[in-house]
């Protein structure tokens, strides 16, 4: 990846897409620290809404505590809300494994326009490898934050919190998660769909690729 030419004096906006498992936190976290700008998860977004008792947050809560994915909508606008922050206008961001599906990149784009995304980097990690990882993996139950199982501590570093291990890193699970990502976030990366102009989903050049570390 070109390092120097994308510090720019303007924001640079970044998202960060990979399958299940490829390392998005953990890379989006890196990238961030390197570009000098926030690190964006709408997971961690939703977390902060739900813990604060926003009015989004708590109709958030519900889809959370029934065990359903929290519908786009709600999503959308905890990140249009946090796309307004005064950093985020000033230095851009990375975005944390979103969009996943063509309607947020639509959605993405309508809230970005007229600037749009300046690039989108796909974590390329085997499905074997990436499987591998995700069935080793443990997630804090209080703040959400993952850790491989060779960590040397059970507990959370950031709260404390007894680590466990996640319920979607089933292996059958995770199957279905890679199907999902294969269906619906893939037809975003090989080009084969446009959204708005300035949109790098529109790029005919493909970005270069970065691999998981
Ligand atoms: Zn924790």
């Amino acid at each position: 990846m070109r390092g120097g030419d994308m510090v720019a004096n303007r924001p640079v906006r970044v998202a960060v897409l990979g399958r299940p498992g490829s390392g998005k936190g953990t890379q989006s976290g890196r990238l961030a620290r390197v570009l000098g700008v926030p690190h964006v998860s709408t997971g961690e977004l939703l977390r902060a809404e739900i813990e604060r008792g926003s009015p989004v947050g708590r109709r958030a809560q519900e889809f959370v505590e029934a065990g359903q994915l929290v519908p786009d909508e709600m999503v959308l606008e905890s990140l249009a809300e946090r796309l307004d922050d005064a950093d985020i206008e000033r230095d851009g961001f990375v975005l944390d494994g979103f969009p996943r599906t063509i309607d947020q990149a639509v959605a993405l784009d309508a809230l970005l326009a007229p600037a749009g995304l300046d690039a989108v980097v796909e974590l390329m990690v085997p499905e074997r490898e990436a499987a591998e990882r995700l069935g080793a993996r443990l997630v804090c139950p209080e703040c959400g934050r993952s850790v491989s199982r060779d960590q040397r501590s059970a507990l959370c570093d950031h709260c404390g919190t007894v680590l466990a291990r996640r319920a979607d890193d089933d292996v059958d699970v995770i199957r279905s998660r890679f199907d999902v990502f294969e269906n619906e976030t893939r037809p975003l990366l090989n080009g084969s769909i446009s959204t708005a102009d300035s949109s790098p989903w529109t790029a005919t050049e493909p970005f270069p690729k970065s691999r998981g570390a």
